[in-house]
């Protein structure tokens, strides 16, 4: 088997990828806040993620695969103040909570369909592990990592060493940056909300009993409460955001470690930003985010095109997102829709050929090497530009389409011609009979204006939609 590496934010480094148990791997990435819909830079990880699972598939290993819904305690600032993420969507759109919630799961299982993300195994809510992210954090306070405030429950991070391993930050200074965000109670600016109160004033309309009191959990414990209970003992991947780092997995691997004296996943990895072009970072707080819909379905782009686009930036680089870039994407979808389209006509009644093993280990080979997505397009090219016979390119293809997810085995390979494109070829193949050529590039430039390409090949005309 070809050796798997992967970027390991823990290390900084590539490492050689091997699972807890051999042939299987638990996967675990941050799922959505469904507080409002996802923007295309989140939806840039998730595609990296779906990425990463298919190269893992590719490789042989059953991969289980496990998300969280954020539907309860998450605050506009991620260090326990501000107000929470799904009361604040309920207050703005006059729904309950629990609608909200409801309504934004589905957009993001609708965007993430429209990109042919293959969905988890298991989807999990916040609001359905209430008792288990309890349980949690009564272990840790057995354990004597928490101390009590006046608006909840706190994790003492000065109790768990080695708190900046993952973030390779100096503690230091990140006490002095954490401290932008005040809370006097604290006793330490980088402790964290494990179980925060409700305030005595106001009814919240997402509320628990607890031994504590009434209240909420607090962010970063569902993603330890959940991996920890559906992956057990397969701790193999995380994923995020690198927005993630510095906190919210760091929070994640302080609590669990701390409970568990074990630890908590081998690699984590992580997805660089998107910039929008003027070299602004897209966050869902600032109110102008792009949509899904807003940015490619109301401008008339496949989401398809989008997945493509982010092949080609590798996902630890940020990616640079315009009008113009997501134009040529298109493009670069459509030119490798017809290159298939072409091949998949020769290779229609030779169903049984094979992948090319020398072009499959390239392949291979470019994924393998830390997902790295723009050497596998140049690869795909490099092979349907090659010598191999069509069948076999088509077969190659084929296989590759089990990592890159663009449906090109559904490229419909008879799309009848309409009629008016067919009476101009009929019209030009007499015209080029007759050796009436300058009827013929007449006639030529007609198909093409009518969306068709056309080729004249030794077997006969062939027509391309463009
Ligand atoms: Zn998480």
């Amino acid at each position: 088997m070809n050796t798997l590496f992967l970027y390991n934010t823990l290390s900084r480094s590539k490492e050689e990828f091997k699972p807890i148990k051999p042939g299987e791997v638990g996967l675990y990435t941050c799922g959505p806040t469904v507080y409002n819909y996802a923007h295309i830079g989140n939806l840039r990880t998730y595609i990296f993620e779906d990425i990463l699972r298919r190269v893992l598939v590719y490789n042989g290993y059953r991969v289980k695969h496990v998300m969280n819904i954020t539907d309860v305690g998450h605050l506009t600032g991620d260090r326990d103040m501000g107000e929470d993420k799904m009361e604040k969507g309920a207050q703005r759109e006059g729904k309950t909570a629990w609608d909200i919630a409801e309504y934004y799961t589905r957009a993001f299982r609708q965007d993430i369909a429209h990109l042919n993300i293959i969905e988890p195994d298991i989807w999990v809510k916040a609001t359905d592990t209430i008792d288990e992210q309890i349980a949690l954090v009564k272990t840790l306070e057995e354990k004597g990592y928490t101390y009590q405030t006046g608006d909840g429950i706190y994790f003492d991070t000065s109790k768990f060493k080695n708190y900046t391993k993952l973030s390779h930050q100096n503690l230091e200074a990140l006490q002095e940056g954490a401290r932008v965000e005040k809370n006097p109670e604290k006793r330490n600016a980088t402790d964290f909300a494990l179980w925060k109160f409700s305030p005595p004033d106001t009814k919240r309309q997402m509320e628990w009993d607890s031994p504590w009191g009434v209240g909420f959990p607090g962010w970063h414990l569902e993603c330890s409460a959940m991996s920890m209970k559906f992956l057990n003992d397969q701790l193999d991947i995380h994923c995020g955001g690198t927005d993630h780092i510095d906190v919210h997995h760091t929070n994640e691997i302080a609590q669990s470690e701390a409970a568990t004296g074990k630890a908590f996943f081998n690699f984590w990895m992580h997805g660089a930003f998107l910039i929008i072009s003027g070299g602004k970072k897209m966050a869902k707080s600032e109110e102008n985010f792009l949509t899904l819909e807003n940015a490619l379905l109301k401008q008339g782009f496949s989401p398809l095109a989008y997945r493509f686009a982010a092949f080609l930036t590798h996902y630890r680089k940020p990616m640079e997102f315009s009008d113009e870039g997501i134009e040529a994407a298109r493009n670069g979808l459509l030119h490798l829709q017809n290159q298939v389209r072409q091949i998949a006509t020769a290779a229609v009644d030779e169903s049984d050929v094979t992948a090319n093993t020398e072009f499959k280990n390239k392949f291979l080979q470019a994924v393998n090497d830390d997902l790295n997505m723009p050497r596998a397009m140049a690869v795909v090219q490099e092979m349907l530009k090659s010598t191999i016979a069509d069948s076999e390119k088509y077969a190659t293809v084929l296989d590759y389409d089990r990592v890159l997810g663009l449906n090109l085995d559904q490229l419909d390979k008879a799309q009848p011609l309409p009629q008016e494109v067919q009476e101009l070829l009929e019209a030009r193949k007499k015209a080029r009979e007759a050796k009436d050529f300058a009827t013929s590039d007449r006639l030529r430039d007609e198909i093409e204006a009518l969306g068709y390409m056309v080729q004249d090949a030794k077997e006969g005309m062939k027509v391309i939609k463009k």
